[in-house]
């Protein structure tokens, strides 16, 4: 027994180091990004990175693909691609995306939640479980839903809208009495730009086929679960588009609050 013990820990330790994490620190504690927001709100809705290479960063985490064909949500290893009709499939590691934030997600923080709260009611409780907001957190929560709201976001053709036009034709959801998980980040405000400031979160129910972009939530009862990130590796693209957009419009900050919701 002790042997088989032994052996497992060996097994384990031994599958977690395939993954790098324990013999690259650095690793562990980043966050890897395709593209910035910004480029996003521009309408650079075409990126150069799949879903493969997306995935040897992490485990866990958000975005969108090319064209801006629905979102992306990353969880446990497995890329969901979530379609403005509603439906869900697996990615296909060929898919590429214009905009992506991976990581590979290791419980730091864990919190239950076991009366009913409201998105800013768990918002403000993030707040004040974490101990800066000068650094990146995954947010992780799981649970039972009286409702969540989503939108995902249309498949565009060039030449593309900016973000805000686009996202005015998205499909907004509101699913009730639903159990599932919202996956994402609390990104520090001066990160405003590269990412989307503050909370920024996708939903996908438990059986993997409903979610979108969360706009609004109410928590049921659950689990809240936090990992700290230090570190932001930031992949820009080589697209023609990319190297020729202005990627930072004087009204960036405002574009992104009202493209992202939420
Ligand atoms: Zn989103």
């Amino acid at each position: 027994m002790e042997r088989f013990q032994r052996f497992a820990r060996t097994v384990l330790a031994h599958w977690n180091g395939g993954q790098g994490d324990q013999h690259d620190p650095e690793r562990a504690r980043s966050v890897y990004q395709s593209s910035t927001m910004g480029a996003l709100i521009q309408g650079v809705y075409d990126g150069d990175v799949t879903v493969g290479e997306l995935l040897k960063h992490g485990d866990f985490g958000l975005g969108t693909f090319n064209h801006l064909d629905g979102e992306m949500l990353v969880m446990d290893g497995v890329c969901y691609h979530l379609h403005a009709d509603g439906s869900v499939e697996v990615a296909s590691g060929d898919d590429r995306s214009p905009f992506a934030a991976l990581t590979r997600f290791r419980t730091d923080i864990s919190e239950k939640v076991s009366s009913p709260m409201t998105r800013q009611e768990v918002t403000a409780l993030v707040d004040r479980l974490i101990r800066s907001a000068n650094l990146i957190y995954a947010v992780k929560i799981t649970g039972l839903f009286p409702t969540v709201t989503t939108r995902t976001v249309k498949e565009q053709k060039p030449p593309y809208p900016p973000l805000t036009e686009a996202a005015a034709g998205q499909a907004e959801t509101t699913f009730t009495d639903v159990e599932g998980t919202l996956v994402g980040y609390r990104t520090p405000d001066y990160e405003q730009g590269i990412s989307v400031a503050g909370y920024h979160l996708h939903f996908i129910d438990t059986s993997h086929t409903r979610g979108g972009h969360d706009l609004d939530f109410i928590l049921d009862r659950g689990t809240i679960e936090l990992a700290e990130r230090s570190a932001l590796q930031l992949a820009l693209p080589t697209t023609e588009q990319f190297l020729s957009s202005d990627l930072t419009p004087a009204n960036l900050e405002s574009q992104i609050r009202q493209a992202e919701g939420g």
